[in-house]
């Protein structure tokens, strides 16, 4: 029997940063992971002899550069580059939208002057919107509270300086966050631009993860959600870690390891331990005992209350709700080998081109989108899915043979659970030929040029990452899941029901993406629960 200060359950890039900020501060802790590898869905894997990707997560920029400081993660070896181009969106046979430095006001008036007129203030009102949430991942929200005490003061306080915080926004900026956090994606972008590929490169975030039309209420906080993120100091970017995701949440774990953090893979957890009311360690699948004084949990919140916690120990209101936890995204995840770059209809040729580095969004029209969403809710699969591409082998030799290279596909939407009973071990190839079939329709020759693939379908990324409903945030980050409320009222602070139980992970505030921000805000509750408890 192993006893620690703290156990952490799972290793996602999350689990790593608690531990790793646990270890900072002196206390003694294991995380136990389920998979052979660290990482959770920032992981870099072979999918062919030869070509190794960022098999799920693909792109950083939500990670906090506080966080990367403090965890020393450039001197562990960490190294993002940027994109030479931001996005690429090409139409089947027309024109395309081509996002870069210096460019992105000139393209768009090839569609529209008048949005490349507007372009500047829209940034303007979404940059004051992502500060706003930039200053808030790194803090537990207000939580609700009962009676009068110590700890109701405390949260009343933190209410008072969020308040304060929101008076600080000018009228106008305060009249866009209730727009991103209460409208649709296409509403809010209706009002600003009219080029259809403009909106379509601008709404596509907000399906990102999000089963869901751009015309659904809510869905432009996700868009506010992927704004937030920044590479090497620059706002509202996206980056590439050398060596794929991966490369970061193993430059976590040598960052936990280096403060004596003990991880142990291939360990999965069977049940919170819990006694007299409080959580004291885990029991692991092969029946070990690991004790900890305290425990954090890095997995979905569902998953952790309806399979980890023993009958009796919830209230069963409590339980009911996270049963009902709203999760499921709706993702189809492959990753191809490449004899060659694509050579797009839109803009021909192959080799060193800026755009092959970019984000390439397939879905020309938020009606495109609406569409897939429609056809996903009614039969499963869309007949038109949304791609994002990215090629990040133009960026990072060390992810394949050279002169061939490794591509993400992140397709959208399908339904996270078929209907008719069907099961997605008997689909997954027909969709997967499906997608490769609609990039084929942008770039000709790209179904000859893939010398491998592999599928994860929604069941997939649950049965290989443990995403209850391959819900690739934890949870869907509507306004009901969202800040006070995640992962539900009163236990925002990364504190649990059950005394001495933490959340650690993207169930908990700020939600998914590759972050790090619930880990750190979790360890932080934690120490201070330590602290008070040595007074
Ligand atoms: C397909 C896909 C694409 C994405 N793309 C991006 C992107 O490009 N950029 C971005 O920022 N974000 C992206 N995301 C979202 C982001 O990857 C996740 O929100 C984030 O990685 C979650 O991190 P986490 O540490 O909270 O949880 P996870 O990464 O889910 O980690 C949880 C860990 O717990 C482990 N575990 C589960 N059950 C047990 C058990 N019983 N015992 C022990 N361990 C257990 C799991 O194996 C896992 O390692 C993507 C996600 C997916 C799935």
């Amino acid at each position: 029997m192993q006893t620690y200060d703290v156990v952490v359950i799972g290793a996602g890039h999350n689990g790593l940063t608690c531990a790793a900020y646990l270890g900072m501060a002196g206390l003694s802790v294991k995380v136990v992971e389920r998979r052979a590898v660290v990482g959770g869905a920032a992981v870099t894997e072979e999918f062919h002899p030869g070509f190794r990707n960022s098999v799920a997560a693909y792109t950083v920029s939500l990670l906090n550069p506080r966080i990367i400081t403090d965890l020393h993660l450039y001197d562990q070896g960490l190294k993002i580059v940027e994109r030479r181009a931001q996005n690429f969106l090409p139409t089947p046979d027309g024109p395309y939208l081509l996002v870069a430095d210096g460019q992105t006001e000139r393209n768009i008036a090839k569609f529209s002057a008048a949005d490349a007129a507007r372009f500047e203030a829209f940034s303007r009102a979404l940059d004051a919107n992502a500060d706003l949430l930039r200053g808030l991942v790194l803090e537990a929200p207000p939580n609700l509270t009962r009676g009068l005490n110590l700890g109701a003061l405390r949260e009343i306080l933190k209410a008072g300086r969020f308040g304060n915080r929101l008076r600080a926004l000018s009228t106008e900026n305060l009249r866009t966050l209730f727009d991103l956090i209460t409208k649709s994606a296409a509403d809010y972008l209706d009002g600003w631009f009219d080029s259809e590929l403009v909106k379509a490169w601008l709404g596509f975030d907000s399906i990102v993860g999000n089963y869901a039309s751009p015309y659904t209420p809510g869905s432009a906080y996700v868009l506010l959600h992927h704004a937030f993120g920044e590479v090497n100091g620059k706002k509202r970017t996206w980056g590439h870690a050398i060596g794929g995701m991966g490369a970061i949440t193993q430059a976590m774990a040598r960052a936990a390891r280096a403060q004596g953090v003990e991880i142990e893979t291939d360990a999965p957890v069977r049940e919170v331990l819990i006694e007299k009311g409080r959580a004291c360690g885990v029991v692991l699948a092969d029946g070990r005992l690991v004790h900890g004084a305290a425990v954090a949990a890095n997995v979905n919140p569902k998953l952790l209350y309806t399979s980890m916690i023993p009958e009796g120990v919830l209230d069963p209101a409590f339980r009911h709700r996270m049963q009902h936890w709203r999760c499921g995204s709706g993702t189809f995840r492959m990753n191809v080998a490449l004899s060659r770059l694509p050579s797009f209809t839109a803009l021909p040729g192959s080799e060193g081109a800026d755009h092959h580095t970019a984000g390439i969004i397939l879905a020309p029209s938020l009606a495109y989108m609406d569409r897939a969403y429609c056809d996903a809710r009614l039969t499963g699969v869309s007949r038109e899915p949304i791609i994002e591409m990215l090629i990040p082998s133009t960026l990072d030799d060390t992810l394949a043979p050279p002169g061939a290279h490794v591509a993400s596909l992140f397709c959208q939407h399908v339904a996270p659970q078929l209907p008719d009973g069907r099961s997605w071990n008997d689909c997954r190839d027909s969709v997967a030929e499906e997608m490769i079939d609609t990039v084929e329709r942008y770039a000709p020759g790209f179904k000859a040029s893939v010398i491998a693939r592999s599928a994860l379908s929604p069941l997939d990324l649950e049965q290989v990452f443990g995403l209850t409903g391959g819900d690739i945030f934890h949870g869907a980050l509507s306004l009901d899941q969202l800040f006070w409320a995640r992962p539900a009222l009163g236990y925002a602070d990364y504190r649990s029901p059950v005394p001495a139980l933490y959340h650690c992970g993207s169930g908990a505030h700020p939600g998914g993406g590759v972050t790090g921000a619930p880990g750190h805000n979790a360890a932080r509750a934690i120490i201070a629960d330590r602290r008070r408890r040595l007074r």
